[in-house]
């Protein structure tokens, strides 16, 4: 591609003033950013066109050395120096984004920090989960230090302003390109330090206690949610709000039903006996017991399901459903008279021929017709 002028590329006259050369590249900077125009080529390579032409028509040197011999004279210069172009140049780009992007926090002041974060874990039972209840939790909370009010600093001694900041809370740093703002690595944010710090907090100006909370656990509630205590979370730094607590719910497994979203499942063993014959059965739930009917002829793996035995959900407006899988339970350590009855039994279902035992009918042919 073929380089454009670069008095052409930022639209000011080859006799303009550095200031106009800035307040162009200002403009063309703030139209271009990569940041505004995410994924816009032509506007990426628009705002290199720039930065390379400033770059080069800021510098007096630079400046000098392309009025003369054009694009040969600041290509050579770069090749010749590539770092330190690319730092200058950093600069430059730093200033001017540092006093349209970078505004907005107080100068002298020191930085305000919300508080961490904290996470409780509370485990409970399904059926705990599934009704709701009422528990208290005891988590950490802070109060000023009695013996330097909250200053951090020894009795008789106060804190100094910071001097990697000057109290900013915040330093300057040079990545690439681009100049960012860090908190302070000194004085992590505060602006200030505490030479010599109060024994009884070690500077922190807070002592830590625990406080019993009172926490309401909605009915419906599901393994991984959370419940928000706002302002219980950890203190925040220069006067900063607190952060919030998180009661994380973690429901412990339960011997007898598996929870999915709102609904509940749960194995159903009854005798080969019971299958065949059919007859009531009673059947647990989280709310007491139930029945329900078995028909004559049951296989292994029916599912009956019971409407709205499951749970409610938090924002749900029924219950789910609880369902019952059914497995068969095969007799074991038969005595001989019970065995002969059973063979007395096979007997007579094989007079029958096929048709006391349809499934293993079907499933015998399958067979037949994948060997054949
Ligand atoms: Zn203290
Ligand atoms: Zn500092």
């Amino acid at each position: 591609m073929a380089k454009r002028d670069f008095y052409e590329v930022l639209g000011v006259a080859r006799n303009a003033t550095d200031d106009e050369i800035k307040k162009a590249y200002r403009k063309l900077a703030m139209k271009y950013h990569p940041d505004r125009n995410p994924g816009d080529k032509d506007a990426e390579e628009k705002f290199k066109e720039a930065k390379h032409a400033y770059e080069v028509l800021s510098e007096p040197e630079k400046r000098e050395a392309y009025d003369r011999y054009g694009h040969a004279g600041v290509d050579a210069a770069a090749a010749g120096g590539m770092g330190a172009g690319a730092g200058s140049f950093a600069d430059a780009f730093g200033d001017i984004f540092g006093e349209i992007f970078g505004g907005g926090r107080a100068r002298g002041g020191s930085q305000m920090y919300r508080g961490a974060d904290l996470k409780y874990g509370l485990e409970i039972t399904l059926e705990q989960a599934a009704a709701g209840f009422d528990t208290e939790i005891r988590v950490p909370s802070w109060d000023n230090c009695e013996t330097c009010h909250g200053s951090g600093a020894k009795p008789g001694t106060r804190p100094k302003t910071c001097p990697t900041c000057g109290g900013n809370g915040a330093v300057r740093m040079q990545q690439g390109f681009f100049s960012v703002q860090q908190t302070c690595p000194t004085c992590h944010g505060s602006g200030k330090i505490i030479p010599e710090p109060c024994p009884a907090c070690e500077g922190a100006g807070k002592v830590r206690r625990n406080k019993t909370l009172q926490v309401k656990i909605p009915a419906g509630i599901d393994d991984g949610m959370r419940i928000r205590s706002s302002g219980n979370g950890e203190p925040g730094v220069n006067g900063g709000p607190p952060g919030d607590l998180y009661v994380e719910i973690h429901i412990k497994k339960h011997p007898i039903f598996q929870r999915d979203g709102d609904d509940l499942h749960c194995e159903l063993t009854i005798p080969f006996t019971t299958a065949a014959l059919g007859g009531d059965l009673e059947v647990p739930t989280l709310g007491g017991r139930a029945q329900i009917s078995i028909p004559e002829g049951t296989q292994s793996g029916k599912v009956f399901r019971l409407r709205g035995k499951g749970i409610r959900g938090v924002r749900a407006n029924y219950p789910g459903d609880l369902y019952c899988h059914v497995v068969l339970e095969t007799p074991v350590r038969l005595t001989e008279k019970q065995k002969q009855l059973l063979r007395e039994f096979e007997a007579s279902l094989g007079e029958g021929g096929d048709k006391h035992s349809p499934q293993s009918k079907s499933w015998t042919d399958r067979v037949k017709e994948f060997f054949s």
